[in-house]
Formats: structure tokens, C-alpha cells, sequence
């Protein structure tokens, strides 16, 4: 059984993940770090069909944390990068505060716990590590300038690490989202939503089973063949 980690699984996306990677017969870690009930509740359900999941509690953007992290739930063989924040804010009012949390938390982590899974990986030849960007680190969001760069990073590490580690048989990839109906997006009014949506060549936002289905495909045995890859969960948005 083989044992996968996702950062940031209490809400949203990360949740989903843990829902199909357990229903698919994983041994699945939920990292969590402020919704604590939101994660109990997830674990709760799970569960309750499926025996391999647990909880691991940490700060992703603190790479003390996330090595005890790694201490506390031991080897992993497929790690789900995808702990993240949005912010939305004209690029002249953004801090240096902001910057660092957005650069840390979206960026610096997957660094902390790429570092952190890889040994184990090297050592048994075989690894995934699947990175969440977004479509705005391939085309850069309006008003979200830290968050694309954070998430145009994400896609340099992706391509840069894959190079590094294929020899080793570990596939490292990205997937870049679209607009997904998560926590992340509930400051958007049904207006905004018809929008993005006529915006949008299929016509439709996208979902966390979305992401989840797409990740199950790039942690496949199957998927050995591809690395190095962003691939774009949009709707066609971004071409
Ligand atoms: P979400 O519903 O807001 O959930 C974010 C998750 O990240 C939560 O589980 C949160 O955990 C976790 N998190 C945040 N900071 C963390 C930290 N320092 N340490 C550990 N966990 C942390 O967002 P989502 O829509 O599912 O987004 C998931 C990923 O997809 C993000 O990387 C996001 O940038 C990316 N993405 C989303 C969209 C979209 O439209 N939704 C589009 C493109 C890309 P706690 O609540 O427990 O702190």
C-alpha cells in the first residue's frame, strides 16, 4: 500500500484528494494547520470506510515544522503539494509581510517537503510528487501578483526537479487549476461566477474532484512516462 502525503487536506481541494486517494486504496496522511474541526471531521468520515488515513497536524511555510512533520508519519511514496493561500491586492499595496507569507506558504513549502520526502524516495526508486500551481502562475492574475509568482515558482520547481530525479523513478508534475468551487473562491458574487463561467469554454467551473481525479491519474504506476509536465485543469481557460 503505498503511503501519500497531501499538504493542506482539511478544506477545499486537499480534501478531495484525501477522499479519492483513501477510496482508491492509499494510505492517506491529511496535513492540516488552522482547521482543526474541519480536518477531524474529514478524518470522521473517511474513516468510517476506509481504515488507512490519518491526520497530521503542521505549519507548511515552517520548515521546522514540517520536518517533525516527516518525523511523526515516517515514509512517504507520493507527496500532494498543496497547501495554499490567494490574496487579492493591488500590486503597489502589497507588503513585505504579505509577500513573505504568500512566497512561504505557497512556494517554500513544497522546497521544505519535497526535501523532506525525497531520501525515502530516491532509496526505493520510485516516487510521485504532484505540485498544485494554478493557471495564473502560467498567465499571471491581475491583482495577484505574489500569488502567480508563488505559483509560476511552483511550475520552475516542477520542470527543474523532474529533470533531477528521473533516473530515480520519481515523476514530479504539476497541475494547474482553474476557477474551482472552493472556500478559496467563496468571496466571488454569482455575477462574478456567470462571468468566469461564460468566459470559460466548457461553460463551467471547476470542482475539487477535478483536481482529485486529475492527481490519482499522475500518482498512477501508469503515469510513469510523464514528468516535468503542468497540467492545466481549466476548461480550456488557459490554452
Ligand atoms: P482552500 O479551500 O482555501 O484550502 C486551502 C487549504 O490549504 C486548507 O486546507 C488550509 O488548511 C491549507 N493551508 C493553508 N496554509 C497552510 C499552511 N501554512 N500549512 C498547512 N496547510 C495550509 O483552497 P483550495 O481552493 O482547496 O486550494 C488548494 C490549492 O489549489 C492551493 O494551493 C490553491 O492555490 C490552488 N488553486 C486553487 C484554485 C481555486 O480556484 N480554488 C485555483 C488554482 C489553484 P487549514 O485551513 O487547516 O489552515
Amino acid at each position: 500500500m503505498k503511503n501519500v502525503l497531501i499538504t493542506g487536506a482539511s478544506r477545499g481541494i486537499g480534501a478531495q484528494c484525501a477522499r479519492s486517494f483513501a477510496k482508491n486504496g492509499y494510505n492517506v496522511w491529511i496535513n492540516y494547520f488552522k482547521s482543526e474541526y474541519k480536518a477531524k471531521n474529514l478524518y470522521s468520515e473517511i474513516s468510517s470506510d476506509y481504515p488507512f488515513v490519518h491526520l497530521v497536524k503542521a505549519d507548511v511555510s515552517d520548515p521546522v515544522q514540517v520536518r517533525e512533520m516527516f518525523d511523526s508519519i515516517g515514509e512517504i511514496d507520493i507527496l500532494i503539494n498543496n497547501a495554499g493561500i490567494s490574496q487579492t491586492k493591488l500590486f503597489t499595496d502589497i507588503t513585505d509581510e504579505d509577500w513573505n507569507r504568500m512566497i512561504s506558504t505557497n512556494l517554500s513549502s513544497a522546497f521544505y517537503c519535497c526535501r523532506a520526502a525525497l531520501p525515502h524516495m530516491i532509496n526505493n526508486k520510485w516516487g510521485r510528487i504532484i505540485n498544485i500551481s494554478s493557471m495564473w502562475g502560467q498567465v499571471g492574475g491581475s491583482c495577484e501578483v505574489h500569488y502567480s509568482a508563488a505559483k509560476a515558482g511552483i511550475i520552475g520547481l516542477t520542470k527543474a526537479l523532474a529533470m533531477e530525479e528521473g533516473l530515480s523513478g520519481i515523476t514530479v508534475n504539476c497541475i494547474a487549476p482553474g476557477v474551482i468551487m472552493t472556500d478559496m473562491n467563496s468571496h466571488l458574487s454569482d455575477d462574478d461566477i456567470i462571468a468566469l463561467k461564460n468566459d470559460t469554454p466548457t461553460g463551467t467551473i471547476g470542482t475539487p474532484d477535478d483536481i482529485a481525479q486529475a492527481a490519482l491519474f499522475l500518482a498512477n504506476e501508469n503515469a510513469s512516462f510523464i514528468t516535468g509536465q503542468v497540467l492545466g485543469v481549466n476548461g480550456g481557460f488557459v490554452v
